[in-house]
């Protein structure tokens, strides 16, 4: 081959390679900017929706928000996205999810997942499933633990971070814990060594030194299980046992903070939610034990209640027992949260029921019906859960924030079910699903 021939060739594979690389998810990078031409914005923070709204785009964040003649202005060369027959919202967050998991309305189906699938197969559906979150329109969500799959969420938050896969964004809580015995799987076959769905953690020391490992393993959040065995006395309370001492569940939740990191509690009774509050953590997970006196110290204390309720209808069929009264219990309760003030996220526990069954965006439908307004549900399931994650940049439409978006056809405010089908759904600026 002739010298000059040779760099043709050489400069014609490096354009190929070049295309190629461009193509490929891990350079999934917006083309900047980008003009949204937006008919109604739902903007997560105001009380009232605003029509004819310009939303321009810079790489992965919003550089401003106003009226479209104004943003316009700004706008020279932007691409355009039409959504001016839409209503546009901030990308929806799911503060309780579970992506190693795909259903587990009865101890049979968690045991067959946990003994008969292997981690990694387990991954491959916890990535499918991060996908159906991300088009449904979760552009972020919490993840409370892997349910005996180990650290394998931070895997998939890795390879959701380095555009291998697409999905939202994840704040992972690795493993969770709970004292020896108190969480599945048991047997009464002592002589097998079967698989944990939580990190068994004992004693103070050993509280610490499980939160190290899982913030040292990737953990942005620390997960506990305050309780178990729930039952109703004839006074209609819902009790449970407690699962730490008090001096354990202070260790774990202790040694969270000083790390940096906050502590989510899986509280159904209402001796576990009082446990879990001494132990002062930062959210109570499903609560459907709760009563007046401890929706007041969670308003005092400014603890948030992610209530769960789609998972609350769906086990409570096969599982039977206390769990159907508990539903209507919790929605007693849910009400008068919300006549109180109550910081009620939205989160749904997806992953206890199967991702490819029933979308998360049903659980804004329960709110309303529980008596939330269309917008007040609406905010648990943005603003309000960034602010529950920590991340000022999610959850609004606003200048500085990330361009996490979504926009549905209709009118969420009229109708909320509205948000289970949505058109648009964009990530840090890249389009994921389109009109
Ligand atoms: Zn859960």
């Amino acid at each position: 081959m002739r010298p000059r021939f040779a760099l043709l060739a050489l400069l014609a594979l490096l354009a190929v390679v070049t295309t190629a690389w461009a193509q490929a998810p891990r350079a999934a990078r917006p083309a900047a900017p980008v003009l949204v031409k937006v008919g109604r914005l739902i903007d997560g923070r105001s009380d009232a929706p605003q029509a004819g709204v310009g939303i321009l785009i810079d790489g992965d964040r919003i550089k401003a928000v106003g009226p479209l003649a104004q943003v316009q202005g700004q706008a020279q060369g932007a691409r355009v996205i039409d959504l001016s027959q839409m209503a546009v919202l901030p990308g929806l967050i799911d503060t309780h999810t579970h992506l190693l998991l795909q259903g587990d309305p009865t101890a049979e189906s968690y045991n067959e997942q946990l003994l008969y699938e292997s981690t990694p197969y387990r991954a491959i559906l916890a990535a499918r499933n991060a996908r159906i979150a991300l088009e449904h329109g979760f552009t972020a969500i919490r993840d409370l633990e892997t349910e005996g799959a180990m650290y394998a969420d931070v895997d998939v938050k890795r390879a959701v971070d380095r555009g291998e896969i697409p999905g939202p964004r994840i704040f992972a809580a690795t493993r969770a814990m709970a004292p020896t015995g108190m969480y599945p799987i048991v047997s009464d076959n002592w002589e097998l060594e079967l698989p944990h769905g939580v990190q068994p953690v004992d004693g103070v020391e050993g509280a610490r030194l499980a939160v190290r490992q899982q913030v040292a393993h990737g953990a942005d959040w620390i997960k506990f299980y305050a309780d178990r065995r729930y039952y109703f006395t004839p006074d209609s309370v819902l009790h449970s046992w407690v699962n730490f001492t008090d001096d354990e569940a202070r260790a774990i939740v202790d040694e969270a903070h000083r790390l940096g990191r906050k502590v989510a509690a899986h509280a159904i009774g209402s001796d576990g939610i009082a446990a879990a509050l001494r132990a002062g953590v930062n959210t109570i997970e499903h609560g459907d034990g709760m009563t007046d006196s401890l929706l007041d110290v969670l308003l005092a204390k400014g603890v948030y209640w992610v209530p769960t309720v789609t998972v609350a209808y769906y086990v409570a069929g096969p599982r039977g027992g206390a769990w159907a009264p508990m539903v209507e219990h919790q929605h007693r309760a849910f009400t008068r949260g919300v006549k109180k003030g109550v910081r009620i996220v939205l989160g749904t526990d997806v992953g206890g029921f199967p991702w490819t069954e029933i979308n998360q965006a049903k659980e804004f439908e329960y709110y309303v019906q529980y008596g939330m307004t269309p917008m007040q549900a609406i905010k648990s399931g943005t603003s309000l859960a960034a602010e529950l994650l920590g991340q000022r940049d999610l959850g609004v439409v606003a200048a500085g924030a990330y361009a996490d978006l979504v926009a549905v056809a209709g009118d969420p405010m009229k109708d909320v079910s509205e948000l289970s089908r949505v058109r648009f759904v964009m990530k840090g600026g890249v389009t994921y699903v389109s009109p």
